[in-house]
Protein backbone atom coordinates (compact mmCIF):
# COMPACT_ATOMS: atom_id res chain seq x y z
CA UNK A 1 0.00 0.00 0.00
CA UNK A 2 1.60 3.25 -0.62
CA UNK A 3 1.64 6.21 1.48
CA UNK A 4 0.10 8.50 -0.81
CA UNK A 5 -2.66 6.99 -2.52
CA UNK A 6 -3.81 8.72 -6.25
CA UNK A 7 -6.89 10.70 -6.19
CA UNK A 8 -9.48 9.50 -8.46
CA UNK A 9 -12.08 11.34 -9.64
CA UNK A 10 -15.53 10.40 -8.43
CA UNK A 11 -17.99 9.51 -11.61
CA UNK A 12 -20.20 11.71 -11.74
CA UNK A 13 -19.46 14.53 -9.70
CA UNK A 14 -17.29 17.36 -10.66
CA UNK A 15 -14.07 17.00 -8.89
CA UNK A 16 -14.12 20.26 -6.62
CA UNK A 17 -16.95 18.80 -4.93
CA UNK A 18 -15.25 17.82 -1.62
CA UNK A 19 -18.72 16.07 -0.25
CA UNK A 20 -22.39 16.33 -1.50
CA UNK A 21 -26.28 15.60 -0.81
CA UNK A 22 -26.66 14.28 -4.66
CA UNK A 23 -30.41 15.10 -5.05
CA UNK A 24 -32.06 13.45 -7.97
CA UNK A 25 -35.43 15.47 -8.73
CA UNK A 26 -36.26 12.16 -11.03
CA UNK A 27 -36.56 10.36 -7.70
CA UNK A 28 -38.98 13.37 -6.32
CA UNK A 29 -41.06 12.93 -9.60
CA UNK A 30 -41.06 9.11 -9.51
CA UNK A 31 -42.28 9.45 -6.07
CA UNK A 32 -45.15 11.38 -6.13
CA UNK A 33 -46.57 9.97 -9.18
CA UNK A 34 -46.25 6.51 -7.14
CA UNK A 35 -48.03 8.10 -4.04
CA UNK A 36 -50.56 9.78 -6.12
CA UNK A 37 -51.81 7.06 -7.99
CA UNK A 38 -51.71 5.12 -5.03
CA UNK A 39 -54.58 7.48 -3.33
CA UNK A 40 -56.35 8.44 -6.12
CA UNK A 41 -58.58 10.27 -6.07
CA UNK A 42 -57.66 12.12 -3.14
CA UNK A 43 -55.38 15.10 -4.02
CA UNK A 44 -51.70 15.03 -2.62
CA UNK A 45 -50.31 17.77 -0.53
CA UNK A 46 -46.66 17.51 -0.57
CA UNK A 47 -44.44 18.53 2.97
CA UNK A 48 -41.45 20.86 1.71
CA UNK A 49 -40.99 22.19 5.21
CA UNK A 50 -37.35 22.00 6.71
CA UNK A 51 -35.63 22.94 3.26
CA UNK A 52 -37.45 19.86 1.51
CA UNK A 53 -36.53 17.45 3.98
CA UNK A 54 -33.10 18.47 3.35
CA UNK A 55 -33.26 18.22 0.04
CA UNK A 56 -33.61 21.95 -1.06
CA UNK A 57 -36.80 23.44 -0.37
CA UNK A 58 -37.13 25.04 -3.88
CA UNK A 59 -35.91 21.86 -5.56
CA UNK A 60 -37.92 19.45 -4.00
CA UNK A 61 -41.02 21.87 -4.49
CA UNK A 62 -40.18 21.77 -7.92
CA UNK A 63 -39.75 18.29 -8.81
CA UNK A 64 -42.87 17.84 -6.40
CA UNK A 65 -45.38 19.46 -8.61
CA UNK A 66 -43.77 18.36 -12.22
CA UNK A 67 -44.72 14.52 -10.20
CA UNK A 68 -48.48 16.02 -9.91
CA UNK A 69 -48.45 16.96 -6.68
CA UNK A 70 -51.06 19.20 -6.19
CA UNK A 71 -50.30 21.54 -3.27
CA UNK A 72 -47.47 22.12 -1.09
CA UNK A 73 -47.17 22.19 2.52
CA UNK A 74 -44.61 23.80 5.25
CA UNK A 75 -44.58 24.43 8.81
CA UNK A 76 -44.14 28.07 8.47
CA UNK A 77 -45.38 30.72 6.50
CA UNK A 78 -41.27 32.09 6.37
CA UNK A 79 -40.42 28.88 4.41
CA UNK A 80 -43.83 29.10 2.30
CA UNK A 81 -42.45 32.40 1.14
CA UNK A 82 -39.71 31.65 0.26
CA UNK A 83 -41.49 29.53 -2.42
CA UNK A 84 -43.39 32.19 -3.63
CA UNK A 85 -40.23 34.45 -4.12
CA UNK A 86 -38.78 31.66 -6.10
CA UNK A 87 -41.84 32.08 -8.67
CA UNK A 88 -43.70 28.90 -7.38
CA UNK A 89 -47.41 29.65 -7.80
CA UNK A 90 -49.03 26.65 -7.01
CA UNK A 91 -51.23 26.34 -3.34
CA UNK A 92 -49.02 26.26 -0.07
CA UNK A 93 -50.75 25.62 3.34
CA UNK A 94 -48.61 26.53 6.45
CA UNK A 95 -50.11 25.16 9.75
CA UNK A 96 -47.31 26.14 12.39
CA UNK A 97 -47.57 29.88 13.96
CA UNK A 98 -45.92 32.28 16.25
CA UNK A 99 -46.82 35.88 17.36
CA UNK A 100 -43.75 36.50 15.32
CA UNK A 101 -45.63 35.20 12.18
CA UNK A 102 -45.88 37.77 9.12
CA UNK A 103 -50.21 36.82 8.08
CA UNK A 104 -50.44 39.94 6.25
CA UNK A 105 -47.46 38.71 3.85
CA UNK A 106 -49.29 34.47 4.29
CA UNK A 107 -52.73 36.80 2.83
CA UNK A 108 -51.14 39.21 -0.12
CA UNK A 109 -49.30 35.97 -1.47
CA UNK A 110 -52.34 33.67 -0.63
CA UNK A 111 -50.27 31.34 1.31
CA UNK A 112 -53.01 29.22 3.73
CA UNK A 113 -53.16 29.22 6.83
CA UNK A 114 -53.57 26.18 9.28
CA UNK A 115 -55.74 27.61 12.37
CA UNK A 116 -55.12 25.70 15.54
CA UNK A 117 -57.09 28.92 17.49
CA UNK A 118 -55.64 31.57 18.92
CA UNK A 119 -54.23 32.53 15.43
CA UNK A 120 -57.66 33.34 14.18
CA UNK A 121 -57.85 36.81 15.78
CA UNK A 122 -54.76 38.07 14.09
CA UNK A 123 -55.25 36.42 10.73
CA UNK A 124 -58.44 38.29 10.93
CA UNK A 125 -57.82 41.42 11.98
CA UNK A 126 -54.63 41.04 9.25
CA UNK A 127 -57.31 40.00 6.64
CA UNK A 128 -59.53 42.78 7.41
CA UNK A 129 -56.38 45.53 6.92
CA UNK A 130 -55.98 43.92 3.93
CA UNK A 131 -59.84 44.17 2.59
CA UNK A 132 -58.52 40.61 1.11
CA UNK A 133 -60.05 37.60 2.89
CA UNK A 134 -57.80 34.66 4.57
CA UNK A 135 -57.83 30.74 3.15
CA UNK A 136 -57.78 28.97 6.21
CA UNK A 137 -57.46 25.27 6.80
CA UNK A 138 -58.85 24.48 10.80
CA UNK A 139 -57.13 21.72 12.45
CA UNK A 140 -58.32 19.50 15.38
CA UNK A 141 -55.98 17.80 17.61
CA UNK A 142 -57.91 14.10 17.76
CA UNK A 143 -55.02 12.97 20.09
CA UNK A 144 -51.33 13.90 18.82
CA UNK A 145 -51.47 16.13 21.89
CA UNK A 146 -49.25 18.67 19.71
CA UNK A 147 -50.82 21.72 17.83
CA UNK A 148 -54.76 21.50 16.85
CA UNK A 149 -58.02 22.55 18.39
CA UNK A 150 -58.78 20.87 21.51
CA UNK A 151 -62.33 18.91 21.38
CA UNK A 152 -63.73 20.68 23.82
CA UNK A 153 -62.91 24.35 22.05
CA UNK A 154 -64.09 22.78 18.62
CA UNK A 155 -67.54 24.34 18.73
CA UNK A 156 -65.82 27.85 19.73
CA UNK A 157 -63.44 27.81 17.27
CA UNK A 158 -66.09 26.98 14.86
CA UNK A 159 -68.14 29.85 15.93
CA UNK A 160 -65.70 32.02 15.41
CA UNK A 161 -64.70 30.89 12.30
CA UNK A 162 -68.04 31.19 10.97
CA UNK A 163 -68.57 34.75 12.42
CA UNK A 164 -65.36 35.66 10.48
CA UNK A 165 -66.77 33.86 7.12
CA UNK A 166 -69.66 36.30 7.03
CA UNK A 167 -67.39 38.86 7.17
CA UNK A 168 -65.64 38.33 4.74
CA UNK A 169 -62.23 38.06 6.80
CA UNK A 170 -61.59 34.26 6.06
CA UNK A 171 -62.92 31.67 3.84
CA UNK A 172 -62.26 27.95 5.68
CA UNK A 173 -60.66 25.80 2.83
CA UNK A 174 -59.98 22.82 4.55
CA UNK A 175 -60.26 20.74 8.04
CA UNK A 176 -57.30 18.62 9.38
CA UNK A 177 -55.69 16.80 12.01
CA UNK A 178 -52.19 14.90 11.94
CA UNK A 179 -52.05 11.18 13.13
CA UNK A 180 -49.74 10.01 16.17
CA UNK A 181 -49.23 6.24 15.47
CA UNK A 182 -49.88 6.02 11.32
CA UNK A 183 -46.25 4.30 11.22
CA UNK A 184 -47.52 1.29 13.40
CA UNK A 185 -50.85 0.19 11.33
CA UNK A 186 -51.87 -2.19 14.02
CA UNK A 187 -52.23 0.36 16.42
CA UNK A 188 -55.83 1.43 17.18
CA UNK A 189 -55.47 4.76 18.12
CA UNK A 190 -55.51 5.44 14.21
CA UNK A 191 -58.96 4.50 14.86
CA UNK A 192 -59.44 6.42 17.33
CA UNK A 193 -58.72 9.77 15.72
CA UNK A 194 -60.52 9.17 13.00
CA UNK A 195 -63.62 8.99 14.66
CA UNK A 196 -62.90 12.04 16.38
CA UNK A 197 -61.99 13.88 13.13
CA UNK A 198 -65.31 12.15 11.69
CA UNK A 199 -67.35 13.49 14.53
CA UNK A 200 -65.56 16.85 14.30
CA UNK A 201 -66.55 17.19 10.37
CA UNK A 202 -70.10 16.67 11.79
CA UNK A 203 -70.06 19.15 14.51
CA UNK A 204 -68.14 21.80 11.74
CA UNK A 205 -71.36 21.21 9.54
CA UNK A 206 -73.48 22.10 12.21
CA UNK A 207 -72.00 25.17 11.96
CA UNK A 208 -72.83 25.43 8.48
CA UNK A 209 -68.42 25.02 7.72
CA UNK A 210 -67.80 22.10 4.61
CA UNK A 211 -64.85 23.10 3.51
CA UNK A 212 -64.11 21.03 -0.15
CA UNK A 213 -60.43 19.76 1.76
CA UNK A 214 -60.53 17.01 4.35
CA UNK A 215 -57.14 15.96 5.02
CA UNK A 216 -55.59 13.71 7.65
CA UNK A 217 -53.25 11.36 6.54
CA UNK A 218 -49.22 11.54 6.56
CA UNK A 219 -46.85 9.30 4.73
CA UNK A 220 -47.59 6.23 6.48
CA UNK A 221 -51.06 6.60 6.88
CA UNK A 222 -51.07 7.67 2.48
CA UNK A 223 -50.03 3.70 1.86
CA UNK A 224 -51.56 1.78 5.11
CA UNK A 225 -55.11 3.70 5.76
CA UNK A 226 -56.96 3.96 3.04
CA UNK A 227 -59.81 5.23 5.76
CA UNK A 228 -57.64 8.37 6.00
CA UNK A 229 -57.38 9.80 2.22
CA UNK A 230 -60.79 11.97 2.45
CA UNK A 231 -60.23 14.93 -0.44
CA UNK A 232 -56.15 14.67 0.30
CA UNK A 233 -53.03 13.23 1.98
CA UNK A 234 -50.12 15.36 3.01
CA UNK A 235 -46.65 13.41 2.49
CA UNK A 236 -43.18 14.07 2.86
CA UNK A 237 -40.79 11.50 3.82
CA UNK A 238 -42.22 9.21 1.41
CA UNK A 239 -41.89 11.90 -1.37
CA UNK A 240 -37.86 11.56 -0.73
CA UNK A 241 -38.18 8.11 -1.11
CA UNK A 242 -37.75 6.89 2.62
CA UNK A 243 -40.38 4.34 4.18
CA UNK A 244 -41.96 5.17 7.47
CA UNK A 245 -42.51 1.76 8.28
CA UNK A 246 -40.25 -0.26 10.88
CA UNK A 247 -40.70 -3.71 8.53
CA UNK A 248 -41.52 -1.94 4.67
CA UNK A 249 -38.54 -0.53 3.09
CA UNK A 250 -38.50 2.62 0.51
CA UNK A 251 -38.35 -0.24 -2.73
CA UNK A 252 -41.34 -2.56 -0.80
CA UNK A 253 -43.27 0.92 -1.48
CA UNK A 254 -41.89 1.04 -4.84
CA UNK A 255 -40.33 4.84 -3.80
CA UNK A 256 -36.63 5.74 -4.73
CA UNK A 257 -34.31 8.01 -2.60
CA UNK A 258 -33.70 11.10 -3.49
CA UNK A 259 -30.30 11.96 -1.94
CA UNK A 260 -27.73 10.09 -2.32
CA UNK A 261 -24.84 11.55 0.57
CA UNK A 262 -21.21 10.72 -0.70
CA UNK A 263 -17.63 11.89 0.02
CA UNK A 264 -14.00 10.86 -0.77
CA UNK A 265 -11.52 9.35 1.23
CA UNK A 266 -9.53 12.19 3.44
CA UNK A 267 -7.02 9.76 4.45
CA UNK A 268 -5.93 5.74 5.14
CA UNK A 269 -3.18 3.95 7.20
CA UNK A 270 -2.07 0.89 8.84
CA UNK A 271 -2.46 1.20 12.71
CA UNK A 272 -1.71 -2.10 15.07
CA UNK A 273 -3.51 -3.83 17.68
CA UNK A 274 -5.05 -2.06 20.43
CA UNK A 275 -5.45 1.51 18.62
CA UNK A 276 -7.71 4.06 20.26
CA UNK A 277 -10.12 5.38 17.48
CA UNK A 278 -11.51 9.08 18.38
CA UNK A 279 -12.61 11.21 21.11
CA UNK A 280 -12.96 9.29 24.30
CA UNK A 281 -11.29 6.36 22.82
CA UNK A 282 -14.26 4.31 22.92
CA UNK A 283 -12.79 1.68 20.66
CA UNK A 284 -9.71 -0.18 20.10
CA UNK A 285 -8.74 -2.78 17.08
CA UNK A 286 -8.51 -6.20 17.82
CA UNK A 287 -5.96 -6.67 15.34
CA UNK A 288 -3.49 -4.84 12.89
CA UNK A 289 -5.95 -3.21 10.56
CA UNK A 290 -6.17 -0.15 8.02
CA UNK A 291 -7.99 2.65 8.86
CA UNK A 292 -10.08 5.30 6.44
CA UNK A 293 -10.76 8.81 7.30
CA UNK A 294 -14.26 10.11 6.25
CA UNK A 295 -14.40 13.83 6.36
CA UNK A 296 -17.92 14.36 7.37
CA UNK A 297 -19.19 14.89 11.11
CA UNK A 298 -21.48 15.96 13.38
CA UNK A 299 -21.54 19.96 12.17
CA UNK A 300 -22.47 18.04 8.70
CA UNK A 301 -25.33 15.88 10.46
CA UNK A 302 -23.81 12.85 10.86
CA UNK A 303 -24.89 11.70 14.61
CA UNK A 304 -22.33 12.03 16.89
CA UNK A 305 -23.88 8.77 18.99
CA UNK A 306 -24.03 6.59 15.67
CA UNK A 307 -21.58 3.59 16.28
CA UNK A 308 -20.85 0.51 14.00
CA UNK A 309 -22.97 2.52 10.73
CA UNK A 310 -22.35 1.23 7.32
CA UNK A 311 -20.49 3.20 4.76
CA UNK A 312 -19.95 1.94 1.05
CA UNK A 313 -16.50 2.41 -0.17
CA UNK A 314 -15.57 1.12 -4.02
CA UNK A 315 -18.33 -1.45 -3.89
CA UNK A 316 -17.68 -2.74 -0.87
CA UNK A 317 -19.88 -2.44 2.52
CA UNK A 318 -17.43 -1.51 5.92
CA UNK A 319 -17.96 0.25 9.54
CA UNK A 320 -17.80 3.27 11.07
CA UNK A 321 -15.86 2.90 14.27
CA UNK A 322 -15.55 5.31 17.33
CA UNK A 323 -16.98 8.26 18.22
CA UNK A 324 -18.06 10.65 15.06
CA UNK A 325 -16.13 13.88 15.81
CA UNK A 326 -17.29 17.49 14.43
CA UNK A 327 -15.48 17.20 10.80
CA UNK A 328 -14.67 13.57 10.62
CA UNK A 329 -14.77 9.92 11.76
CA UNK A 330 -13.22 6.66 11.47
CA UNK A 331 -13.82 3.60 9.11
CA UNK A 332 -12.02 -0.12 9.79
CA UNK A 333 -11.23 -1.29 6.43
CA UNK A 334 -10.44 -4.54 8.13
CA UNK A 335 -7.51 -5.66 6.55
CA UNK A 336 -4.00 -4.43 6.35
CA UNK A 337 -3.46 -4.65 2.67
CA UNK A 338 -6.43 -2.57 1.91
CA UNK A 339 -7.48 -1.62 -1.88
CA UNK A 340 -8.72 1.70 -0.19
CA UNK A 341 -6.70 4.42 -1.16
CA UNK A 342 -7.56 8.33 -0.67
CA UNK A 343 -9.39 9.95 -2.70
CA UNK A 344 -11.74 7.09 -3.30
CA UNK A 345 -15.32 7.85 -3.11
CA UNK A 346 -17.23 7.03 0.16
CA UNK A 347 -21.13 6.67 0.07
CA UNK A 348 -22.55 7.35 3.47
CA UNK A 349 -26.66 6.29 1.87
CA UNK A 350 -28.23 6.70 -1.74
CA UNK A 351 -27.40 5.98 -4.45
CA UNK A 352 -25.88 2.18 -5.63
CA UNK A 353 -24.87 1.80 -2.14
CA UNK A 354 -27.60 -0.39 -1.10
CA UNK A 355 -27.40 1.69 2.52
CA UNK A 356 -30.68 3.31 3.53
CA UNK A 357 -30.28 6.60 5.59
CA UNK A 358 -32.81 4.29 7.82
CA UNK A 359 -29.41 1.85 8.36
CA UNK A 360 -27.80 5.38 10.21
CA UNK A 361 -31.11 5.78 12.14
CA UNK A 362 -30.63 2.44 13.55
CA UNK A 363 -27.07 3.26 14.31
CA UNK A 364 -27.69 6.45 15.78
CA UNK A 365 -31.63 5.68 17.54
CA UNK A 366 -32.75 8.17 15.50
CA UNK A 367 -35.29 7.81 12.21
CA UNK A 368 -34.26 7.83 8.57
CA UNK A 369 -36.88 11.38 8.91
CA UNK A 370 -33.99 12.91 11.07
CA UNK A 371 -30.96 11.69 9.00
CA UNK A 372 -32.00 13.08 5.81
CA UNK A 373 -33.07 16.57 7.34
CA UNK A 374 -30.27 17.48 9.66
CA UNK A 375 -27.50 17.23 6.95
CA UNK A 376 -25.75 20.35 8.04
CA UNK A 377 -25.03 23.36 5.49
CA UNK A 378 -21.70 22.38 4.72
CA UNK A 379 -22.79 19.87 2.53
CA UNK A 380 -23.63 21.52 -0.82
CA UNK A 381 -27.01 20.30 -2.59
CA UNK A 382 -25.67 19.01 -5.36
CA UNK A 383 -28.58 18.52 -8.09
CA UNK A 384 -28.47 15.68 -10.59
CA UNK A 385 -31.56 14.45 -12.22
CA UNK A 386 -31.22 11.14 -13.86
CA UNK A 387 -33.65 11.50 -16.22
CA UNK A 388 -31.26 14.49 -17.67
CA UNK A 389 -27.72 14.78 -19.33
CA UNK A 390 -24.73 14.82 -16.66
CA UNK A 391 -24.18 17.72 -17.52
CA UNK A 392 -26.66 19.17 -15.84
CA UNK A 393 -25.03 19.23 -12.22
CA UNK A 394 -25.78 22.37 -10.85
CA UNK A 395 -23.93 22.57 -7.23
CA UNK A 396 -26.41 24.62 -4.75
CA UNK A 397 -23.96 25.74 -2.40
CA UNK A 398 -25.58 26.45 1.11
CA UNK A 399 -29.35 26.41 -0.18
CA UNK A 400 -30.11 24.12 3.06
C1 LIG B 1 -44.52 16.89 8.28
C2 LIG B 1 -45.99 16.74 8.23
C3 LIG B 1 -46.60 15.85 7.34
C4 LIG B 1 -45.80 14.85 6.49
O1 LIG B 1 -45.44 13.76 7.28
P1 LIG B 1 -44.67 12.49 6.65
O2 LIG B 1 -44.71 11.47 7.74
O3 LIG B 1 -43.28 12.94 6.35
O4 LIG B 1 -45.42 12.08 5.45
C5 LIG B 1 -47.98 15.86 7.26
N1 LIG B 1 -48.71 16.68 8.02
C6 LIG B 1 -48.17 17.53 8.92
C7 LIG B 1 -49.04 18.40 9.75
C8 LIG B 1 -46.80 17.58 9.07
O5 LIG B 1 -46.25 18.40 9.97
Amino acid sequence: MSIIGDPRATPRLPEAVERAAVIDPAAIRHNVRTIASYVHPAKVLVAVKAEGYGHGAVTAARAALEGGADWLGTAHVSEALVLRAAGIEAPILAWLHTRGTDFAAAITEHIDLGISGWEIHHVARAAEALQKPARVHLKIDTGLGRNGCTVEQWPELLSLAAQCQERGLISVEGIFTHLAVADEPDRRETDDQLEVYRHALEVAQEHRIVPDLRHVANTPAAFSRPDAHFDMVRVGVGVYGHSPFADRTAEDLGLRPAMELRTTVANVKQVPTGQGISYGLTHRVDRPTSLALVPLGYADGIPRVAVHAPVWINGRRYQSVGRVAMDQFVVDLEELDTPVQVGDEVVIFGGDSGIEAADWGSAAGTTNYEIITRIGERVPRVVLDSEQAPSAATPQQGSA
